[in-house]
């Protein structure tokens, strides 16, 4: 044959892979068919937008965290709660959505599903599953719950308001980012959807995007996969491998965030220049009770209200740390802090909290350190 077809052609042969730990990374848009009859066999896999080995092997190692074979993966968390939205909702229903839902969801409620004829309401998280249910009208399809709220904390009686839901035919989906897939199970409890950003613990290294969701209910969850299909959305192999690799070591680091962040927490709870500290985890907290029957352990993300205090404190505060990084997004190894009131704006009900709110990641550093390093902080706010 011609050069020209022989460096097209060559080294192609699939050779025998070498049996590693870990699954290929397989690149590929055309998927090759072994005879005509099977491109048009919908058994077969036929093209790489649905996901080949890395995926493939998330999607199982994922079945294992959430309890069902049923995953669908999506390149953002952001993506897999509106793909499942978008999977389940149509013209004329209603959502309703805890007022204290990750910023980005309300976004995605009001200014894209308004346009396709499906309307938000928005619900004090504190509503218990009664208070909540009598909200729900002919129109309404879904309850969108998120616990703890992800820069407030509050919890909700999920199993409650699941089995309420399902008695009325109310189909449930639940953020679970902040149990990482692994502290709760919504899925057990009765919740239709859980969705997680894989960003944060799964992947664990502040490094790639991808969300998850997954259903017990094999009709919605093949509604969650055509949906992938109908709007051609893909994740990439080498960020699957790299949750994948996130995964291996996800009930190893969830620990040690717990324990950095409580060590962290009870230091701030002593500090004068606090009000409270907002983490279900410990016993003053309101949500306490039911993160204690709910949940087998907490993540490093709480909250921190401030004494009343000028926002240049606030920024004061922030710009003296040095250990922490001032940033949005958490679940990596390292710590962070934002300051929160801005985004606080956007809730339907106002918050009355004493002062201003911090929302601080533990990372897996010496807690000694990063109490060092608040030190710094709280030097100053008193001085600025
Ligand atoms: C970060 C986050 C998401 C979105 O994840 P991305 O991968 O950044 O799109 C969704 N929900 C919660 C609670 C989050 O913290």
């Amino acid at each position: 044959m011609d050069e020209k077809t022989r460096l097209i052609r060559s080294g192609l042969q699939a050779q025998s892979l070498a049996r590693t730990v870990n699954p290929p990374i397989q690149r590929g848009s055309t998927v090759l068919m072994p005879n005509a009859a099977a491109l048009y066999d919908d058994n077969q896999l036929s093209y790489g937008i649905t996901g080949l080995s890395s995926p493939a092997a998330l999607q199982a190692a994922l079945a294992e965290l959430e309890g069902s074979p049923d995953v669908t993966l999506y390149p953002s968390g952001l993506a897999a709660i509106t793909g499942a939205m978008m999977a389940v909702l149509k013209a004329g229903d209603e959502v309703l959505v805890v007022d204290s839902a990750y910023k980005p969801t309300r976004r995605f409620c009001d200014r894209f599903l308004t346009r396709f004829g499906v309307t938000t309401r928005y619900y004090d998280p504190s509503l218990d599953a009664d208070a909540l249910l009598a909200l729900a009208g002919p129109k309404t399809r879904l309850i969108l719950l998120e616990a703890p709220g992800s820069l407030t904390f509050e919890m909700q009686d999920v199993p409650a308001i699941a089995a309420a839901a399902n008695a009325r035919g109310i189909l449930t989906l639940i953020d679970n980012t902040w149990a990482a897939g692994l502290l709760f199970k919504p899925l057990a409890h009765g919740v239709t959807i859980s969705v997680q950003a894989l960003t944060k613990y799964v992947g664990g290294h502040s490094d790639c995007f991808m969300g998850s969701a997954t259903t017990m209910d094999p009709v919605i969850g093949d509604e969650l996969g055509n949906a992938m299909w109908d709007v051609g959305w893909s994740v990439s192999p080498d960020d699957a491998y790299a949750m994948l690799r996130g995964l291996r070591t996800l009930a190893t680091r969830l620990p040690r965030h717990e324990e950095n962040g409580l060590a962290v927490a009870r230091w701030l709870q002593q500090r004068p220049e606090v009000a409270r500290v907002l983490h279900p985890a410990l016993p003053e907290d309101p949500g306490h009770a039911i993160w204690k029957r709910d949940f087998s352990g907490a993540c490093g993300l709480f909250g921190v209200v401030l004494k009343p205090t000028s926002q240049k404190s606030v920024h004061a505060f922030l710009d003296a740390l040095t250990l922490f990084g001032l940033g949005f997004s958490w679940g990596g190894y390292e710590s962070l802090a934002i300051h929160c009131d801005p985004q606080l704006k956007s809730r339907s009900k106002p918050l009355n909290f004493e002062g201003p709110l911090l929302r601080l990641h533990i990372g897996l550093e010496a807690p000694g350190d990063l109490i060092a390093d608040l030190e710094r902080g709280c030097a100053a706010l008193a001085t600025a």
